[in-house]
C-alpha cells in the first residue's frame, strides 16, 4: 500500500500535473493566488485549503495542467506531504542562520563575536554527538557547505542548546518556535503522513512568520515616525494653525495640477502634505503607499496615471506628490516598486 509520495516541488508538480511551485496557483495545499514580489510569494495565512475531492474534480482550473495519471489511485492532496527536507532544513534553517550572520536587518544580524561564540559551542559538542547522527557539527562559517542532515541536527537538537544565552532573547524565541514546531512534527512521523501533523506544524510555523512580520512592521513604523519627527525638527510648521489649502482626495486633473503648483511654489504647502501623509502609516511599505494613494487621489484620478507615463497615461514619477510620498516611505526603491504594483492594480480595475 502506498502511504505517501515524497517529492521535491518540481517533481510534485510534474507527478500531479499541476502548476509549478512558482506559478500563481502553485500551492498544492491551499487555493490562494500568489503575489509576485520579484519571486512568487503566498502571504495569506488562512487561505481555503485544497481537499482530495476538489483535486479529483479539478475544480480549481488554474491549478491543474491536465488530469494526473495518479488521480483515483491515491489521495492527491493528503498523500503528498510537504517537502520537509528542502523547505525546513535547506531553506528556513539556513536562511535564519544567514539572517543572523549577514542579514540586512540590523536588529537581527549579530556581531561577529557572537557568531564565532556559537561556532565554538558547536565544535565543543562534537565529542558528544552519538553515532546515530551522520555528521558532527561544523562551524557556522561553513554554512554554505552544510548538508540537509546537519541543518536538521541544528534545527532540532544542537540549535536550541548553542543559541541559548547567545542570541538576543526575542531572536532566540523566534528560532525556538520553529524548532519546537519541527521537533513536534518529526517525533510523530505517522502524523506527518496525514494532514493532522502537518496542520499542527503549520500552525506553529505561521506563528513564526506572523512574529517576523510584526517585528518588521514595528521597525517600519518606528522608521517613519523618526523620519517625520526629524523633518518637523528641521522645518517646524503648525498645520493646525493654518490648514492646507489642498483638499484631499484630489479628484480631477485640474485639482491635481493646482496642488502640484502650490507645493512646488510654496515649500510650506509641501511640508503640510508631508505631515498629513506621514500620519497615515501602514504595517508594510506597500500598505503605506496604498493608503497614501487612496487618501491622496480618487480612483478615477489614479487611473489616469502610471509610474513611468507609458501608453496614454501621465507619469507619476516626476510629480511633487510622488516626492512627498516616497520621502516618507523609504527605502525609495522598495516604495517605488510598491507604487508600481498599486498602479498596476488600478490599471487592471480600469
Ligand atoms: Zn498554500
Amino acid at each position: 500500500m502506498v502511504c505517501s509520495f515524497i517529492c521535491d516541488a518540481p517533481a510534485r508538480a510534474f507527478v500531479k500535473q499541476m502548476k509549478s511551485h512558482n506559478g500563481y496557483s502553485g500551492c498544492d495545499k491551499c487555493t490562494q493566488v500568489g503575489v509576485w514580489r520579484n519571486k512568487m510569494t503566498y502571504p495569506e495565512m488562512n487561505a481555503t485549503l485544497r481537499s482530495d475531492e476538489d483535486f479529483a474534480l479539478m475544480s480549481d482550473t488554474d491549478h491543474h495542467l491536465q488530469p494526473s495519471p495518479l488521480t483515483g489511485i491515491v489521495q492527491m492532496v493528503t498523500q503528498f506531504p510537504i517537502d520537509y527536507m528542502h523547505l525546513c532544513c535547506l531553506v528556513v534553517t539556513r536562511k535564519l542562520i544567514l539572517f543572523w550572520m549577514k542579514g540586512k536587518n540590523l536588529a537581527i544580524r549579530q556581531p561577529s563575536h557572537i557568531i564565532s561564540a556559537i561556532s565554538t559551542k558547536l565544535i565543543a559538542l562534537r565529542p558528544h554527538i552519538p553515532s546515530e547522527f551522520a555528521r558532527k557539527p561544523r562551524e557556522l562559517t561553513e554554512i554554505d557547505r552544510w548538508k540537509a542532515t546537519e541543518l536538521r541536527q541544528f534545527m532540532i537538537y544542537s540549535g536550541p542548546v548553542v543559541l541559548k544565552h547567545s542570541l538576543p532573547e526575542e531572536v532566540f524565541e523566534n528560532f525556538l518556535l520553529f524548532s519546537v514546531a519541527l521537533s513536534t512534527g518529526s517525533q510523530t512521523p505517522e502524523l506527518l503522513n496525514i494532514d493532522m501533523g502537518i496542520s499542527k506544524v503549520l500552525e506553529l510555523l505561521s506563528k513564526v512568520l506572523e512574529e517576523n512580520k510584526s517585528i518588521k512592521a514595528e521597525i517600519t513604523n518606528l522608521r517613519s515616525e523618526v523620519r517625520a519627527l526629524s523633518r518637523e525638527m528641521v522645518r517646524p510648521v503648525a498645520p493646525e494653525a493654518s490648514p492646507s489649502s489642498i483638499k484631499l482626495p484630489l479628484s480631477t486633473m485640474e485639482e491635481f495640477k493646482l496642488a502640484e503648483a502650490a507645493m512646488r511654489e510654496t515649500p510650506c504647502e509641501k511640508q503640510k502634505m508631508i505631515t498629513t501623509f506621514s500620519l497615515i502609516g501602514g504595517h508594510t511599505a506597500e500598505e503605506a503607499v496604498r493608503r497614501m494613494l487612496q487618501s491622496g487621489l480618487t480612483n478615477n484620478l489614479a487611473r489616469r496615471f502610471n509610474w513611468a507615463g507609458k501608453g496614454f497615461k501621465d507619469a507619476f514619477k516626476n510629480t511633487v506628490l510622488s516626492d512627498v510620498m516616497f520621502g516618507i516611505c523609504t527605502p525609495k526603491t522598495a516604495a517605488r516598486d510598491h507604487s508600481y504594483g498599486v498602479f498596476r492594480d488600478t490599471e487592471e480595475v480600469a
